[in-house]
């Protein structure tokens, strides 16, 4: 019987153990858990304040007893010290002045040891009571005080005042009171705190509410608003109220769900503009297939042209396709840029001399000047890439007889002080830095200056290059490499005179 017993506690406890914790995951909503939070410290506060002001009033109460009592026994005591001074018993000097003590107490009188010589009220005749004069003489007020337990929840309160000596000993005249006890008061201003503290409690719980209300509203609709850009609304916006933590989440979140929304916009014209710039050659190439196919072309001269027309469309498609692949390794990061010593005045003139043929064909003068140079560090082979480009476009937007000329200077950017949130906003003086500026400048027809701003997007072509065949893909390969290299290209032009594109290298800089 008992070996059962022992034998189902050891299986219920066996099970307690293999019993997992509660997988109930109770959610509390922000707002939940922030109205808790505040019931929680008003509730707190409300009892803190009620506790210490129970206790002060009690205190204070304790002193106005004292004080009523103190007031009728300080002229009591001259009477007892007269009556003292031509020998009457403590016991017919106490039996003398009950009457004028009235209602205010009851007499006592004590030795200042606190042992009772007489009492009118409390028999507490012949005993000792609590009663320790220098701790508890009042000077001010000209009397001491004590207390003395006469049973549970009463106490005895009374003021004494010292009335001469009774056998050599000095007797105290002391008028007594039972305290009121604790409860009373609790009781007397127990309803009213109650009262205040549940109005008290009422309004914090609504103002709770709305400050609740006022956190968590902005945070829903954040919470809302990502989840529509996840459903991929990019156009979805919050409403970015004040300067405060909520306000400034709200802007950032805007400006994210603006980054987002253009990212997918480019990405979206980006596959379209691929697909475009691959059909059109594709279908040229198509037809010419077909018709030499379907024998449509009768003699040599006509397969020959045609065969002609294939192999510039596949070139075209070979050379947008090795645009796109570098474009998209220069981005991914899959294009290491090499950061060896370049010394341009060396090499700038041999990369444009290459093109020299290019603009003779146009009657062009192309111009190389260079002057010292600070040393750089870079990717030659991707540099001379970006001059290509530029000094090609130069060429191909020129006119006849034009002048190209491309320059090599240095420049150096002035100190500047700027506050740096790194260093914790402080002020911090930036060091002077040193470019070398490459610059590419035409005398063709110029660019508009709307057009301006869009040149280094992807497949942006003006007018003239539609016909020209260009991918408009060379400038933003340029931009790429010259930010791969901590730099920036820039354009300026004047309609009908020419353009001039800058590209501002730093010098020295080991980490481009
Ligand atoms: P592509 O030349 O292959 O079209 P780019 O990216 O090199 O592509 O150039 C983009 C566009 O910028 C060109 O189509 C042309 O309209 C304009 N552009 C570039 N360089 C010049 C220039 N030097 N003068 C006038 N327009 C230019």
């Amino acid at each position: 019987m008992m070996g059962d017993f022992r034998l189902r506690i050891l299986s219920w406890s066996m099970s307690a153990l293999n019993r997992k914790p509660s997988t109930r995951n109770v959610k509390m909503s922000l707002r939940t858990r922030l109205i808790f939070t505040h019931i929680f410290v008003i509730f707190f506060t409300l009892t803190i304040l009620a506790v210490s002001l129970v206790f002060i009033l009690r205190d204070y109460q304790r002193q106005v007893q004292l004080s009523r009592l103190g007031d009728a026994v300080v002229p009591l005591a001259f009477q007892a010290r007269a009556m003292f001074l031509n020998d009457v018993s403590p016991r017919e000097a106490l039996s003398r002045l009950q009457q004028q003590a009235g209602s205010v107490g009851s007499l006592l009188i004590l030795t200042d040891k606190g042992l009772v010589l007489a009492d009118a009220q409390y028999n507490l005749t012949n005993r000792t009571i609590n009663f320790n004069v220098p701790a508890r003489a009042d000077a001010t007020r000209g009397f001491v005080w004590g207390s003395h337990p006469l049973r549970v929840g009463r106490t005895l309160l009374f003021a004494a005042v010292a009335a001469g000596q009774v056998g050599g000993q000095t007797v105290y005249i002391a008028l007594a009171n039972i305290e009121r006890p604790f409860f009373d008061v609790l009781d007397e201003i127990g309803a009213s705190l109650a009262l205040a503290g549940g109005v008290t409690l009422i309004i914090s719980l609504l103002v709770a509410l709305l400050l609740a209300r006022s956190i968590a509203r902005p945070l829903m609709q954040l919470t809302q608003a990502t989840e529509a850009i996840a459903r991929g609304q990019y156009d979805h916006r919050v409403q970015a109220k004040g300067g405060d933590e909520i306000g400034r989440l709200a802007a950032s979140f805007n400006s994210m769900a603006s980054q987002v929304q253009g990212a997918r916009q480019m990405e979206k014209d980006f596959v379209a503009n691929v697909s475009h710039e691959l059909k059109t050659p594709l279908t040229s190439i198509q037809g010419f297939a077909q018709a030499i196919l379907d024998g449509a072309i009768p003699d040599l001269a006509g397969a020959h042209a045609a065969a002609q027309t294939i192999f510039a469309e596949t070139t075209r498609m070979g050379r947008l396709i090795g645009d796109l692949l570098t474009l998209a390794r220069i981005e991914s990061g899959q294009m290491p840029m090499a950061r060896d010593p370049i010394d341009l005045c060396e090499l700038l003139p041999r990369w444009v001399e290459r093109l020299q043929p290019r603009a003779r064909a146009i009657n062009a003068a192309l111009i190389t000047t260079l002057e010292p140079l600070p040393p750089l560090i870079g990717d030659a082979n991707r540099l001379e890439q970006v001059v290509t480009n530029l000094v090609d476009n130069a060429i191909k937007y020129n006119r006849a007889g034009g002048t190209i000329t491309v320059a090599a200077t240095s420049e150096t950017t002035p100190s500047v002080t700027r506050s740096s949130v790194l260093a914790r906003r402080k002020l911090v003086a930036a060091p002077p830095q040193s470019w070398v500026v490459i610059s590419v400048a035409d005398t063709g027809e110029g660019i508009p200056p709307a057009d301006l701003p869009r040149l280094f997007e992807r497949f942006y072509r003006g007018d003239k290059a539609r016909v020209a065949g260009g991918t408009g893909l060379g400038l933003a390969i340029a931009k790429e490499i010259v930010t791969a290299h901590g730099g920036t290209l820039q354009a300026e032009s004047v309609v009908g005179c020419g353009s001039t594109f800058k590209v501002r290298l730093p010098t020295k800089t080991e980490n481009p």
